[in-house]
């Protein structure tokens, strides 16, 4: 093949790809975006919980963990030993957590949990498109996606997948997370994305009272938003049983759904649909 037409080949097989995603996206209602300016801030806790909160209040909804790199998603839901089905035609089957709630991770895809795995640049970018393109979704009120740390070609490619996607910008109240944060809300303004700021382990639930106490600086997250003109979501508190929780594979929903943590997420789901003007 000469070199003019594989170009060409790769355009179309491009363009295809481009109308298989854009057909699986009109089936979804709403496509939230919860990225982070760097990794550990809880953005995965974040989409989990988002995901779970919307299922509790009734909705059908879709998480896709497409953090490549570091994806948690089925080990903070408890299904790291399901395996995504993959058809002949490479079409993709997501793991059917509960009736109404799908998860498609690359963890699904992987029998070995520990094996590091090298991606290189196009075939990260191809990943990350085959998770919207190739994977029968149907009709979803909320596709929830755990999108890759930072501001790089990953995020670029899920934010350029989804450009009617609404970004859930994790940080937490520390100035280095917010620098990084900062460098985000310039991303998602290049992209026209909408936005709002959630701000993670804000204050600490008490081990002993179980009252939410403020150990350290707090509020760094809102002061950003209203520097940058951004909606505040809300915060959530640091919880030492969601750690356990975390570990465990035990969502907080389930566990403990009349916790501080379950109740946080409840308003930031309610101030985001205030943003996407559900009712
Ligand atoms: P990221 O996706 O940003 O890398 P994770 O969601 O994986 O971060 O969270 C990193 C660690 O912090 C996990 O062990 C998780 O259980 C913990 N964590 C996140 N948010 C909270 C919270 N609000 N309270 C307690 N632990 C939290």
């Amino acid at each position: 093949m000469t070199a003019e037409k594989g170009k060409s080949c790769r355009g179309a097989v491009k363009a295809l790809q481009d109308e298989m995603i854009r057909r699986s996206l009109d089936h979804i209602r709403h496509k939230l975006l919860v990225m982070s300016g760097k990794g550990g801030v809880g953005k995965s806790t974040v989409a989990v919980n988002l995901a779970c909160g919307l299922y509790a209040e009734g909705s059908k909804v879709g998480l896709l963990d497409v953090d490549l790199h570091g994806p948690s998603v089925p080990g903070l839901l408890g299904i790291k030993d399901r395996m995504t089905r993959v058809r002949e035609d490479r079409t993709m089957d997501p793991v059917v957590y509960r009736e109404g709630f799908e998860v498609m991770s690359v963890e699904s895809l992987l029998r070995d949990k520990d094996a590091s795995v090298i991606w290189k640049g196009p075939l990260k970018t191809n990943m990350i498109r085959q998770f919207v393109a190739d994977v029968p979704w149907g009709d979803l009120d909320y596709l929830v996606v755990d999108a890759p740390p930072g501001t790089g070609d990953e995020p670029m490619t899920a934010a350029r997948m989804i450009p009617d996607a609404f970004a859930v910008i994790v940080t937490t109240s520390q100035e280095l997370s917010l620098a990084d944060v900062r460098k985000s809300v310039q991303f998602c303004r290049r992209l026209n994305l909408r936005m709002g700021i959630v701000e993670n382990m804000s204050g600490l639930v008490c081990p002993h009272c179980g009252g939410v106490i403020d150990p350290f600086k707090t509020g760094g997250g809102k002061r950003l938003a209203s520097e940058a003109g951004l909606p505040f979501l809300g915060g959530i508190p640091l919880d030492p049983e969601l750690v356990s929780l975390s570990d465990n594979g035990t969502p907080v929903f389930e566990a403990r759904p009349d916790s501080d943590v379950a109740r946080a997420f409840l308003n930031i789901i309610r101030r985001i649909k205030e943003e996407l003007g559900v009712e």
